[in-house]
């Protein structure tokens, strides 16, 4: 293990009874494997903490050994039946990436992919989880590519959705995650312009001190993974695949 101080975060989409799956595993996690992982990691030792705590601790040189914090995208209703209560019992906590523009609907880009369109937490279940020790963040207003979009339409995309889930939530919301892990250079300015403090992205790496609080690095559990996997990227897969992105925040399009 690295002995450079440093925490991991998990990246989950959906959690559930799934049946078993040969295409498009890697936004979804059999309930049965999430325990698994969830008591591996308390046999560990792992703390488990939210992002601002971790990342707090990170630069005030008082992390504990084994930080680790939960993330889930797209704030599926799944994650209220079978993972948060999975994570009750530990007492531990999480971040729930929520699509300000899709709160209460489905998850209806899935369908292009061939996927179900997945029903998506509805505000009474929102402010109950948040009640409960869930912390939430956006993840855009829409569920799209931002990098794509010009700069305003950037820009509106994360400032309208935190206004909107911190009217639904009342509290500030400080959290962003990028839809897809996509961003880019202009993404990141919109994003600190709009007044997020931490932001996430899907590159694979640990957290250090060096990241730009604004682009972290996660790492992702998908269906085939069994205790053996999360342990093999928990421990292992350290390092950015292109050393480069630690400092810009981004992968520049070239070695995307
Ligand atoms: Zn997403």
């Amino acid at each position: 293990m690295a002995t450079v101080a440093g925490f991991d975060i998990l990246m989950y989409h959906q959690v559930g009874p799934f049946a078993p799956m040969r295409e498009h595993r890697a936004t979804y996690c059999h309930v049965d494997r999430f325990r698994a992982q969830m008591a591996w990691l308390k046999r560990l030792g792992c703390y488990v903490c939210s992002l601002q705590e971790a990342w707090r601790a990170l630069q005030a040189g008082c992390l504990p050994p084994r930080a680790v914090v939960l993330t889930f995208d797209d704030g599926y209703e799944n994650f209220r039946q079978y993972a948060w209560p999975v994570l009750q019992e530990y007492g531990w906590t999480a971040s729930v990436y929520l699509i300000a523009g899709a709160i209460g609907g489905r998850a209806e880009w899935l369908l292009q992919a061939g996927h179900e369109a997945a029903p998506l937490l509805d505000w009474p279940a929102i402010r109950a989880l948040r009640r409960e020790g869930v912390h939430f963040g956006s993840h855009a207003l829409h569920h799209i590519r931002l990098a794509a979009l010009p700069p305003l339409r950037q820009r509106r995309e994360l400032q309208v959705s935190r206004l909107r889930l911190e009217d639904g939530l009342g509290e500030a919301v400080t959290e962003i995650c990028y839809p897809y892990g996509n961003h880019d250079r202009v993404t990141l300015e919109a994003a600190a312009e709009a007044g997020y403090r931490l932001g996430v992205t899907c590159l694979r790496a640990r957290v250090r001190a060096g990241w730009d609080p604004l682009a972290l690095p996660r790492k992702a559990v998908s269906y085939g993974d069994s205790v053996l996997g999360v342990a093999w990227k928990l421990l292992c897969k350290n390092e950015p695949k292109h050393p480069a992105v630690m400092r810009a925040g981004f992968v520049a399009a070239a070695a995307a």
